[in-house]
């Protein structure tokens, strides 16, 4: 027994051991001595010194999640945005260029113009399906093109084939963004990114509770770099996050293949109600990537868009339609969540510039979850057959 209740108390022994990753939110570790302390800062033995710098759980989830993408040394951040964070401000210099694809997550955006070019950065943004058009906005001191595989909420699919060999031709670094793909739908790794990056928050995690990124680099230098600019940053993951992540990824292949095949069957739907204008579904051949994403995703994803007849009004009355399909920005979730993009995350952007990306004030975007797929269409089709009779 300890002498003061202050003193930490001993773990008690177990010659069995526990199934279940322990959660560790010691925030500080201590070294045998000043010179075992040398040795684990010089790289001759491993050990932790302070959370900051690296934890079990994030180790023990960046391993998983290099697993699932054939990568190697991953690291885990505090949210997807500072994976992305990490990513450019640990590889960037004033000077430099970065192109980026024109339909790239939001914040991500608003990095690429408004806070990179607060650094001396350039930044530029081109279509990512049109590789003349990237290959126009190349500079000769473009450092990295940043890009998605899958658009949001648009489902346009990026010429990933040409996009690298452009990148390996003039020598820039190209990051890829995987998180609407994820590495079940698109193998960002073996198809040669030099860097990949994930919003762990969405399906990785898969149940909207923790926030959470990832980034993987190829160069080791680089990977030095995008890890002292994390520590440096603070840009560190909870203990507690990791934990629940990897809780979270044990389920993730049967979690998406059950919200894959619901999606392919709700697109179908959709497509065929006389309520509903248009349907974006990569799976379907009346999507405008077809072709490119029956070569390039393994599977055409949970995501689906659409776009109601009867603009803002019609969208008013789906959404009171279905008080079970909570409407709600985010996706991978084990709810299936509508998103209106011209109300939440295309709000900031004029009605022409929505325009000019295909969103208009009729379109929904689904993240189907993992509910009975009947239960999904069944409701979805109520709410149509209420609002279009
Ligand atoms: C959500 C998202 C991000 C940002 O991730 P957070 O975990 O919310 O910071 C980045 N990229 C894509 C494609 C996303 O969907």
């Amino acid at each position: 027994m300890s002498d003061t209740p202050v003193r930490r108390t001993p773990w008690p022994d177990s010659i069995s051991q526990a199934v279940v990753t322990p959660l560790q939110p010691s925030v500080v570790y201590s070294a045998q001595s000043p010179d075992a302390l040398d040795g684990q800062y010089e790289g001759r033995s491993q050990g932790y010194t302070y959370a900051r710098e690296g934890h079990p759980n994030a180790d023990v989830l960046a391993r998983k999640i290099d697993a699932l993408e054939g990568a190697e040394g991953g690291l885990i951040t505090g949210s997807g945005m500072s994976a992305i964070t990490a990513a450019l401000m640990g590889v960037l210099k004033a000077g430099d260029h970065v192109l980026g694809g024109d339909q790239l997550y939001g914040r991500s955006l608003r990095m690429m113009r408004e806070d990179l070019p607060r650094f001396g950065i350039e930044t530029s943004l081109a279509d990512p399906t049109d590789i003349e058009a990237l290959r126009a906005a190349l500079r000769p001191n473009t450092k990295m093109l940043l890009v998605e595989v899958v658009s949001n909420p648009t489902l346009r699919v990026a010429d990933m084939d040409g996009i690298l060999a452009l990148c390996r031709a003039h020598g820039v670094l190209c990051v890829i963004d995987n998180t609407f793909t994820t590495p079940l739908g698109y193998r960002a790794w073996e198809a040669g990114a030099d860097m990949v990056i994930h919003s762990v928050t969405k399906l990785l995690a898969g149940h909207s509770d923790v926030t959470l990124g990832y980034v993987a680099t190829r160069d080791p230098d680089l990977r030095a770099q995008v890890l002292t600019c994390a520590v440096t940053l603070g840009l560190t993951p909870s203990p507690y996050d990791c934990w629940m992540a990897e809780r979270g990824l044990y389920t993730l292949e049967l979690r998406y293949e059950r919200a894959c095949a619901s999606a392919g069957a709700l697109a179908d739907l959709l497509a065929d109600h006389h309520g509903v204008e248009s349907v974006l579904y990569p799976g379907r051949a009346d999507h405008p990537d077809f072709a490119r994403a029956r070569t390039l995703l393994i599977t055409p994803g949970n995501m689906v868009s659409f776009t109601l007849k009867g603009g803002r009004a019609a969208a008013n009355a789906f959404t009171q339609a279905t008080p079970n399909l909570p409407f709600a920005p985010t996706l991978g979730d084990v709810a299936t969540l509508l998103s209106h993009p011209a109300s939440s995350s295309h709000r900031a952007l004029s009605p022409a510039q929505r325009a000019d990306l295909g969103i208009t004030e009729g379109m929904f975007r689904v993240s189907v979850g993992l509910e009975p797929p009947e239960l999904i269409l069944g409701e979805v089709k109520t709410a149509l057959d209420q609002i279009a009779p």
